[in-house]
């Protein structure tokens, strides 16, 4: 059975409902469905449901909330909700929904909405959906709460529920990746909702769920997008993604259950790149597949152990601030990882264990050699290292490697002397003017602080007096392409590197690690370019 995408359609006038062109066209592709929250539309009676329901012939999942199950009229009693549910199951033959969705609570009004589905021919009797939602947390007794669906008579039984945090979701992942379940009969929809839960949505392919939910993309929307927190609200819950993103960005109707899965381990993790670099790879080569955005508030080493097995997890890029404590979650450290104390890849071995690898190294050095000549380049060549963070031990581990001298200037400068005193270079005067003592001839200077990214684009780790005079000024920053120490840097002659060439690299040594090919750095980079490209325009459009 195919996973459908469900559009659900909701807060506004049933009769702009009725003329919006977006819905109608997808209810017409296959595998779409529209969700008609009937509670969130003002001005609906009889007549208007039933126009409604003439514009999604066969296609419409018909639902009228409680207010206690985020339903949006406090005004309906129960008989009128219910009432609508009841006049689309007896509406037309081919006109009818495809599914009308009451909840568990309401069951004491199920009897006459059965008599209704019973009345119906077999073969034009809407689907039954018995749903629960929980925007509080997640009941102690969900197994039960699905039992119960089922006992009732639920075709599909559907379940909406908030963890606290990423990890409070284990129970709907056991719930959702053991199908063979004793006493499993009917099809289940769990979801988990917010950002968090996001996984639950992108992923319902593989959980064999008869439709996930999607808001609608309208004009914002892109294949690009990654989630938006601030978008959420165009939504009918919180943590939908658009539908255009299920499709093209997760290749939601290719999806397998069979396909590993890969994801981005961070907070936050919304506007993340790496789900459009990593699935544009996997699409390029063709292999088997999809990566997602886990937002992790908690603990990252819990995580990677408990939902490994459950999701099908091959592969993790971690991000900040995940980066040093999931290393105890690994049997196994590169020397990079050693080194740098800390870990961006995670590759999940035969045997279930955990090998950490560092590839943000590599990818500094190898963007910053090929920008000053190519292999060998950096060899007994003067670097001055903005920072000492993560990103810094990174590109210090990565110099020292291929033979560069460093400078380090940091604005706690008890950890620019303990880089220096690991990988060797000599520290410098963090706030003098100019920044490196006269008679130092820097080659390079890399910039890995975050001053100047989005959205304090204003800031520079640099003045351009402090720029050294012809130097390649690298900004491991991608987001803004163009940062305020490139603009200087440019300004002042000096050739310039973006982020995104070791953003690219990065991820593309891990794609490697994970799936053994090559992958398709240009197309991926090409990619990137394009979706920071497209964000700057919307940023200055604002
Ligand atoms: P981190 O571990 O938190 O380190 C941040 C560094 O920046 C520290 O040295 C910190 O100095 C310094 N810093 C932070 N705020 C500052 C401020 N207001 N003024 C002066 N210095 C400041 O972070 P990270 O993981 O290294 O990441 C840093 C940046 O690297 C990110 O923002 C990202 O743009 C970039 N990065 C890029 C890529 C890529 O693929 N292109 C990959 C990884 C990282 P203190 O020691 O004084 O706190």
């Amino acid at each position: 059975m195919e996973t459908k995408i469900c559009v659900a359609v909701g807060r506004r006038a049933a009769a702009e409902l009725e003329a919006d062109a977006e819905p109608r066209a997808l209810a017409a592709r296959p595998g779409f469905l529209v969700e008609l929250r009937l509670d969130l539309l003002s001005g609906l009676d009889g007549p208007a449901l039933d126009r409604l329901l003439a514009r999604f012939p066969g296609k419409s999942i018909v639902t009228c909330r409680r207010p206690d199950e985020g339903g949006g009229r406090e005004d309906l009693s129960d008989d009128e909700r219910l009432g609508f549910l009841t006049r689309a199951v007896r509406h037309g033959a081919k006109n009818g929904p495809a599914a009308v969705d009451c909840e568990l609570r309401s069951r004491d009004r199920l009897p006459e909405l059965r008599r209704a589905l019973d009345s119906r021919p077999p073969a034009d009797r809407p689907l039954l959906v018995l749903s629960f939602h929980d925007f509080q947390g997640v009941p102690a007794n969900l197994e039960t709460v699905r039992r119960n669906a089922e006992a009732l008579g639920a075709d599909v039984v559907k379940l909406a529920v908030t963890p606290a945090t990423a990890c409070a979701a284990r129970p709907l992942l056991e719930m959702l990746s053991s199908p063979a379940a004793p006493g499993r009969r009917r099809p289940l929809i769990a979801l988990a909702m917010g950002e968090a839960g996001l996984w639950t949505r992108l992923l319902a392919p593989r959980f064999g769920a008869p439709w996930t939910y999607a808001r609608l993309a309208g004009n914002a929307g892109d294949a690009g997008d990654a989630y938006d927190a601030d978008d959420a609200a165009t939504g009918t819950a919180p943590g939908q993604p658009t539908y255009r993103e299920l499709e093209t960005l997760y290749r939601f109707f290719e999806q397998r259950p069979e396909w590993p899965v890969y994801g981005v381990l961070g907070n936050p993790v919304g506007h993340s790149l790496s789900p459009l670099l990593h699935n544009t790879a996997l699409r390029e080569t063709g292999l088997p597949g999809v990566y997602v955005p886990f937002l992790l508030e908690d603990d990252p080493v819990s995580f990677v152990r408990d939902f490994g097995d459950g999701l099908g997890l091959r592969g993790l890029s971690v991000t900040i601030p995940h980066k040093e404590r999931v290393r105890e979650a690994c049997a196994e450290l590169s020397a990079a990882v050693r080194e740098c104390g800390a870990a961006n890849t995670l590759t999940r071995r035969e045997d279930g264990s955990w090998a950490a690898e560092n590839t943000d190294a590599t990818a500094a050095v190898d963007a910053l050699e090929e920008k000053l000549g190519g292999a060998g380049a950096l060899r007994g060549r003067t670097i001055l290292l903005l920072g000492a963070g993560g990103a810094g031990k990174a590109a210090a581990f990565g110099i020292r490697e291929r033979g560069g001298e460093l400078l380090i200037r940091n604005r706690t400068r008890r950890r620019a002397e303990e880089l220096a005193a690991k990988f060797g270079g000599e520290v410098v005067e963090y706030g003098a003017l100019p920044a490196v003592p006269a008679g130092r001839g820097v080659a390079a200077v890399v910039n890995t602080t975050p001053l100047g990214m989005y959205p304090k684009t204003d800031a520079s780790p640099l003045t351009a007096a402090q720029i050294p005079a012809g130097a390649v000024v690298f900004d491991t920053i991608y987001n803004p392409l163009q940062t305020k120490l490139l603009k200087l840097a440019a300004e002042k002659g000096c050739p310039t590197l973006d982020g995104t060439a070791m953003f690219v690299a990065q991820g593309a040594r891990q794609f490697e690690l994970w799936t053994g090919q090559a992958a398709p750095r240009s197309k991926s980079a090409a990619v990137v370019r394009n979706e920071l490209e497209k964000r700057a325009k919307r940023e200055e459009a604002r």
